[in-house]
């Protein structure tokens, strides 16, 4: 679906929005470096939904600042990724097999803990739609024992479908990897050694492109992994040069299910359907934060990120419900993931923050977007 569809569309959209984008807030412990230097925790998650500042507020303050901050889920500093993925992101990862697009993204400053939760997340949710596919696949396999009909190999019935349906159709699945940085609003190929910026098309089909992507059809879970080790080479070698790039820049990981099904007894009536899930690790949040002094940011060389402040806009305005223009087109961020975040498409946010008093300023700052994420 577009931004500019037709009435019926928004009233639509605007009544389910608030199911569609999923907010979670997680707490990292202590790290090292904080308990060395006497850091204290002034966070703490009070049940599943409440985080709260267990420090006294200043009088000033009070009148700022809430103590205690409700979102979708909250998780403590114990909780491992299988929870958090569980929890706080599953359900949104998983409507992918029915043909809804997905993201998954992490939000919060550096060292807040973004890249340690993306990586959970990712490989239990590929784990997930492996397992889904292999579940679906076995189920064709009792039915050609039963039935006597020939399949295709790697094709599997329509788990959503119901049971007679399922004998009516069959269905193959295409699983396809895809993974790109964005640095200074310049897009690269993680999966190229040619680091050379990539052009965003508008593509009259398939809407927003990146022109030349590499695009690998997964074979099996160990394909999987090895794409993820070249990603992980790739960035390392950007984040040399580009001196700790990964502060700076997103990582977007996507991969898009391809299905196709035809009608079981009649062989050439095919219906494509084709969702991706697109897993963001975002740049640090406080390249965005407004509490930087305009001399910090100078001496820091380092310019507001675009794409991380449109992001923020774009999800702020769907959340509300999206009448009105949304600027989907002001960053390369959003652009790509136009079609992962409006339409019906369904989105998991993560804000990943640090316990410390050190950090408390940056921790209201990554609160006061989730809440208005919410
Ligand atoms: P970011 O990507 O936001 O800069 P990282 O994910 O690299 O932050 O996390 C910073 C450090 O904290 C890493 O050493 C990581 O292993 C650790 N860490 C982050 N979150 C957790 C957590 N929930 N539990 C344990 N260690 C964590
Ligand atoms: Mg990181």
């Amino acid at each position: 679906m577009g931004v500019d569809g037709g009435e019926e569309e928004q009233m639509q959209e605007s009544t389910d929005c608030h199911e569609r984008i999923f907010v979670s807030v997680r707490l990292r412990p202590l790290s090292e470096k904080e308990i060395v230097r006497h850091d204290v925790s002034d966070w703490e998650c009070i049940n599943d939904n409440t985080i709260i500042y267990r420090s006294k507020l200043s009088v000033s303050e009070r009148s700022m600042y809430p103590t205690a901050y409700t979102f979708d889920n909250v998780f403590g500093s114990d909780c491992p990724n299988r929870q958090v993925y569980e929890t706080g992101a599953k359900e949104v990862v998983l409507s992918v097999v029915s043909g809804i697009n997905s993201s998954v993204f992490a939000y919060g400053q550096t060292s807040s803990g973004k890249t340690y939760t993306m990586t959970g997340i990712t490989e239990y949710a590929m784990a997930d739609i492996y397992d889904y596919i292999q579940r679906v696949m076995k189920a064709q396999w009792f039915l050609l024992l039963t039935s006597g009909y020939a399949f295709p190999s790697y094709s599997i019935f329509d788990k959503k479908a119901n049971c007679t349906s399922m004998q009516h159709k069959e269905r193959e699945f295409i699983l396809k990897f895809s993974a790109i940085e964005i640095y200074n609003e310049s897009v690269r190929d993680l999966l190229s050694a040619d680091s050379s910026p990539l052009r965003l098309l508008d593509d009259p089909e398939r809407g927003i492109v990146v022109e030349k992507l590499t695009e690998e059809t997964l074979r099996d879970w160990n394909h999987f992994k090895d794409l993820l080790s070249v990603c992980e080479a790739q960035r390392q070698i950007g984040e040399t040069s580009l001196n700790e790039a990964s502060s700076r820049s997103h990582q977007i990981l996507r991969v898009t299910i391809e299905s196709s099904a035809r009608e079981f007894l009649g062989n050439d009536k095919s219906s494509m359907l084709a969702a991706t899930v697109s897993f963001v690790d975002l740049a640090g949040s406080e390249r965005a934060s407004q509490s930087l002094s305009a001399g910090a940011r100078l001496k820091e060389g380092c310019h507001i990120n675009r794409s991380l402040l449109t992001l923020g806009t774009v999800i702020r305005k769907l959340s509300k419900g999206r009448n009105g223009h949304i600027p989907f087109r002001d960053s390369k961020l959003t652009r790509i993931l136009q079609s992962s975040l409006g339409g019906n498409a369904r989105t998991a946010i993560i804000c990943t923050m640090s316990p410390a008093r050190s950090h408390v300023e940056q921790s209201r700052n990554t609160l006061l977007f989730a809440s208005c994420a919410k």
